[in-house]
């Protein structure tokens, strides 16, 4: 029989509802699968194996009760540790929230719930979504399943690892400026940003407010949209959540799939093309890409966006800003961590050391950024220039968008990179989102599909359209997608051999 750990999110769904296979023996398969490997890629911060096996078995037992079971019912699935999930610890990957279990779920946890889906665990990932490979996790790094000398991209690291390593079909992550995006791409899976607003910021640990989207990750478009519409969709407790239909992302996935891309006008960025910095190597197999949309009928043009080089130092004011506004809940006062508490010390002295403990440097990094760009004198200096060059980005995609149904680009300009080659200096780390951060600026959709290697690792391709059009990019993608699996079917990760 088909190991079930290989099967996509999709066959694992018509396997449950036709009978092939429990819902329970495939959450005992990933759970099997998650034994092995675990302890060589730590993709996981808390694993409930019975709380899995417990949805799984109301699946089975609604099935043997004739209901009709939802489209993922009994696919199990992996939730990044900064999403709320009501009695299952979320750390956000701090010693700030070490021991805290949150008294409710987030909307989306909500959704996967109600969806039937066994949640796993809780993956890792750098603290408080701040990093690009995982090693800002206060809980030691993931290693990437492709090279367990590398790194598995970040600030989701432990999603995209869990699910290139086949320890869960689908996973969470929440992308600020590229942690969903960029991990797809070094561990060769897909990862969706969603429409800013199109799926709920409710019960997320705020990083940056305006920013924030949690989506999908997955190894196809079809799996990625399929989870997609189970968690998108407006929640009145998120101010910014959009009060529209989902995007019909299955339907362009069905569509992207026959291989079919006449009609659609897709831009390279003139300036992103001008980059330096990218390795060859991502470049070529980019380029690949794009000739093959090309064969699928798509017509390539090239699209100037004046301002995309300034997204990076735009995005390093206004993140940290509003992290160091989100942050300073964590006063050793309401909940989480606490210290020097002697009963005689000053709650500012308490508050002081408290966060002294609680936060890693790179965490500390963006909260005295912030609180300087932010500062009286400087506020009009940095964050409203920031801000302002976010506008003119957005303007930039305004007027792609009128010219072109979607923008192509690579997902980051360079493959998983080795442990501790980018942690001495914070610049070469932000680099990593040079490509993936315009789009969390502008609100749009954004999605990265694996394009092929480079030197024997994964490289992605990112398809980036206009705001609530979630389904062009993963229509594009899908068809994409469509040229790509053999190439990445045969090489599919498996640790347990390769290690
Ligand atoms: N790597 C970026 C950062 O460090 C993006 C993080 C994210 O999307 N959460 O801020």
């Amino acid at each position: 029989m088909t190991d079930i750990t290989s099967l996509t999110a999709a066959e694992i769904a018509a396997s449950i509802k036709d009978g092939t296979v429990t819902a329970e023996a495939v959450t005992r398969a990933f759970l099997a699968r998650i034994d092995e490997l675990e302890p060589t890629i730590h993709a996981f911060l808390h694993i409930d194996a019975e709380g899995a096996l417990a949805t799984a078995r109301e699946v089975d037992a609604a099935r043997a009760a004739g209901e009709t079971l939802g489209s993922l019912a009994g696919v199990p699935i992996a939730i990044k540790d900064i999403v709320v999930t009501k009695g299952m610890p979320t750390t956000a990957a701090s010693k700030m929230l070490e021991n805290w279990v949150p008294p409710y779920d987030a909307t989306i946890t909500e959704r996967i719930r109600a969806a039937r889906m066994p949640i796993l665990g809780k993956t890792n990932l750098d603290e408080f979504a701040m990093g690009s490979s995982t090693e800002y996790s206060a809980f030691g790094p993931t290693r990437n399943p492709w090279d367990t000398a590398r790194i598995p991209g970040g600030s989701g690291g432990g999603s995209a690892a869990a699910v290139a390593a086949r320890m869960a079909p689908l996973a969470i992550g929440t992308d600020t400026g590229g942690s969903i995006r960029q991990p797809g791409a070094v561990t060769g899976t897909v990862g969706a940003k969603p429409t800013y607003g199109g799926t709920s910021r409710y019960g997320l640990v705020a990083f940056s407010s305006s920013l924030d989207t949690p989506g999908p990750v997955a190894r196809t478009m079809l799996d990625a949209a399929l989870l997609h519409e189970i968690i998108a969709g407006h929640d009145p407790r998120d101010s910014t959540s959009i009060p529209q239909a989902v995007p019909p992302v299955v339907a362009a996935v069905e569509q992207g799939l026959t291989g079919d891309l006449s009609g659609l006008r897709l831009g390279l960025v003139t300036e992103f093309e001008v980059g330096e910095g990218a390795e060859p190597g991502v470049i070529a197999a980019y380029r690949d890409g794009v000739e093959t949309l090309a064969k699928l009928g798509a017509d390539i043009v090239e699209v100037s966006c004046p301002h995309f080089q300034y997204a990076l130092p735009a995005y390093y004011l206004i993140a940290p800003s509003e992290c160091s506004s989100n942050l300073a809940r964590f006063d050793g006062v309401r909940y989480g961590l606490r210290v020097g508490d002697n009963g005689e010390r000053s709650l500012e002295e308490v508050m002081a050391s408290t966060r002294e403990a609680g936060f890693g440097a790179e965490v500390k990094r963006r909260i005295i950024l912030g609180t300087y760009a932010l500062s009286s004198g400087y506020v009009d200096e940095y964050y409203g220039q920031a801000q302002k060059v976010r506008t003119l980005i957005t303007r930039d995609f305004e007027a792609a968008f009128g010219r072109v149904d979607a923008l192509i680009s690579p997902t980051t300009p360079f493959v998983a990179f080795e442990f501790g080659a980018r942690t001495g200096d914070p610049y070469l780390m932000y680099l990593a989102d040079l490509y993936t951060i315009p789009s969390n600026l502008y609100g749009g959709p954004a999605v990265s599909v694996p394009v092929g290697l480079s030197d024997g690792l994964p490289a992605g391709l990112q398809v980036m359209a206009p705001t609530m059009r979630d389904d062009v990019a993963y229509r594009v993608a899908a068809a994409l997608e469509s040229t790509q699996t053999p190439l990445l079917a045969d090489q599919a990760p498996d640790p347990a051999k390769g290690a």
